[in-house]
């Protein structure tokens, strides 16, 4: 089995784009982290922002044009007041070499497609315990859902069903079985509910389970073998992914 835990999310798309901060210092060389032009935020929470102040000093003398921080009002705004703070880190408007400001703020809106390296985004709320977005990333060939952390939900599955290039959904894993409730309280899921979403869910897309909670990652696994369904995967940490 693999021996890596997951405590935090990030994923790299192309090389140059990230969808959440949450191990963009930890999990990659520098050399990656330098070709990282763009960073989408899905919601302020400390997994998926928490080394994005580090990344963003690694870099400092590095950067050479702004590094595009997607992310909505109220994530920048949190990010701004709890995070970047002279009592916490450094502040935003000090973040900038001789050449450039480190970071370009871009706002996102709910449903506001966007174009970034190359690529089509589309911000879709989902239901989690503060507003967090889940993206559908497209290309010319591809689409893959990003749900991010999320409970049972509804606007997503609808939008991605008439999606005819959809080729996998990364969704959020968190708990094992016996913590459902707590998966349906604090808004992610167990494979109970997974099976209960499934339904929404365009079929034959292959399902791609991530945001397992380092702690129960080996319970959670065999319960999601024990289903026995092959459309379900345990996306591995760190590995690369192609479609
Ligand atoms: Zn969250
Ligand atoms: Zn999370």
């Amino acid at each position: 089995m693999d021996g890596r835990v997951q405590l935090l999310t990030t994923y790299l798309i192309n090389d140059t784009l990230a969808i959440d901060a949450g191990a963009i210092a930890i999990g990659l060389t520098p050399e990656e982290q330098l070709r990282i032009r763009s960073i989408i935020i899905t919601h302020a929470h400390l997994d998926h922002v928490f080394s994005l102040p580090l990344y963003l000093t690694n870099l400092f003398d590095e950067i050479r044009e702004p590094v595009n921080l997607y992310a909505t009002q109220s994530d920048f705004d949190a990010m701004r007041q709890h995070i970047f703070t002279p009592r916490v880190w450094i502040t935003l408007d000090t973040m900038k070499n001789d050449r450039a400001d480190l970071v370009s703020w871009r706002p996102i809106r709910t449903g506001e497609s966007f174009l970034t390296e190359g690529l089509k985004v589309t911000p879709i709320q989902v239901t989690h315990t503060v507003l967090t977005h889940g993206l559908i990333v497209e290309d010319d060939r591809s689409a893959l859902l990003f749900t991010s952390d999320t409970g049972a939900t509804e606007r997503i599955w609808q939008v991605t069903s008439e999606c005819d290039n959809l080729r996998a959904i990364f969704i959020d894993l968190s708990f094992p079985n016996r913590m459902t409730e707590l998966a349906r309280a604090s808004q992610h899921h167990s494979p109970a509910t997974l099976l209960e979403e499934m339904s929404k869910m365009k079929p034959g897309i292959p399902i791609y389970a991530v945001h397992i909670k380092a702690a129960y990652r080996d319970q959670v696994i065999e319960e999601i073998e024990a289903l026995n369904n092959p459309r379900i995967i345990v996306a591995e940490v760190g590995r690369e992914y192609e479609f």
